[in-house]
């Protein structure tokens, strides 16, 4: 049974990380943005208030003839930069269309004023103050492309640790769920899914799928005449021997107490036939380290395509206790066709 507990705790904390990453990276340069256009505007708005007054005092109402102008420019009249940004006052005289200019035209988008310029109470002009947001905005994204990488680099740096320690818990957490503490072997809880992706596989491949269970036979003896850490220890060794005598692409499975399950792929019923005899014989033969030998009664079903797990294990369990009934220490297949004894 898949554990997904600390996959999803570990995705969920690199999500948290990363949306704060990202209102960081946006809020931040927008709020830049925002406070420093404020401010340009605030500083536009005195200028050309200012401007507007000056003009009007100094220029407009002592010489309004100097409105006549043939340069075409004023220069050092206005300033020409705020806050960075590069500003551009045009003065509209009222008849004479633009009197005087100050700055470059700006790139849009622009930030904007209209001043009104007054002789003796009457509008004699206008005073148009302009300026460029792009070096802003070109600002504030630099800011949140260097925010991105500073906060992903720190949120890279600071999930490490949390993500490594998720994942090793996760790791023993599946260990712990799909394994048989005992011997190691796999437990039967993994069963129903290795069984579905293997006949699914088998059934793509046309293979064949085969089932044995073995059961120790008269097991209770061992634990009443040795003990019960004697009766762990065959177990133990039993599930290593037989392990290390089953192909890698087989999976073995501790069942139930002493009885054990091995899913064999590209199995048919010939060779789970050669299979269980062979793991009869290797069991039967193996020295456990008591007075007596062990032996293990053995059910084998080669599974049809189609044949769910339950009907497969059932067919194989059938077989091991006809096995058991037939005086132990022997195999026979589903359907009762066959059996065999050791010579
Ligand atoms: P049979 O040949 O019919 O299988 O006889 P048996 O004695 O093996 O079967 P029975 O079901 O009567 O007894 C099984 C025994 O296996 C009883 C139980 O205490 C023992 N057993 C089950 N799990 C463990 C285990 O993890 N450790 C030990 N030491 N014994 C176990
Ligand atoms: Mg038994
Ligand atoms: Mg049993």
């Amino acid at each position: 049974m898949p554990f997904g507990v600390g996959r999803s705790l570990a995705d969920l904390l690199r999500l948290v990380v990363l949306v704060v990453v990202a209102l960081v990276a946006l809020v931040v340069p927008v709020l830049h943005f925002d406070i420093q256009r404020r401010y340009l505007d605030g500083n536009l708005t005195t200028l050309s208030l200012l401007t507007a007054e000056q003009l009007m005092r100094q220029v407009i109402a002592r010489n309004p003839e100097l409105w006549d102008y043939e340069e075409g420019r004023v220069t050092g009249l206005l300033r020409d930069e705020l806050c960075g940004v590069r500003v551009r006052q045009v003065i509209h005289a009222e008849a004479k269309g633009v009197v005087a200019e100050v700055g470059e035209p700006p790139l849009s988008p622009a930030l904007g004023h209209r001043a009104p310029l007054l002789d003796a109470g009457r509008v004699v002009g206008v005073l148009e103050t302009s300026a460029s947001l792009r070096p802003l905005l070109v600002d504030s994204l630099l800011l949140a492309l260097l925010l991105s990488v500073v906060g992903a680099i720190l949120a890279a740096l600071f999930c490490r640790y949390p993500l490594a320690r998720l994942r090793r818990a996760e790791h023993d957490i599946r260990y712990l769920a799909e394994h048989d503490p005992l011997t190691g072997l796999l437990n039967r809880h993994v069963v129903e899914a290795l069984f579905e992706r293997e006949s699914a596989r088998a059934r793509r491949h046309r293979l064949r799928l085969s089932i044995i269970i073995f059961d120790i036979d008269h097991f209770k003896r061992v634990n009443d005449q040795h003990g019960h850490d004697c009766g762990d220890r065959v177990l133990r060794q039993l599930a290593g021997l037989v392990s290390r005598h089953v192909r890698a692409s087989d999976y073995l499975v501790r069942w139930g107490g002493e009885e054990f399950l091995v899913l064999s792929t590209h199995t048919d019923l010939a060779m789970a036939r050669a299979l269980v005899e062979k793991l009869r014989r290797l069991v039967a033969s193996h020295d456990f380290g008591l007075p007596q030998s062990v032996t293990i009664s053995l059910g084998v079903c080669a599974c049809s395509p189609g044949d769910g797990l339950e009907r497969c294990v059932s067919c194989a369990d059938a077989a091991m206790y006809r096995a058991k009934r037939a005086g132990r220490n022997r195999w026979f297949e589903g359907e009762g066709e066959d059996s065999t004894t050791e010579g």
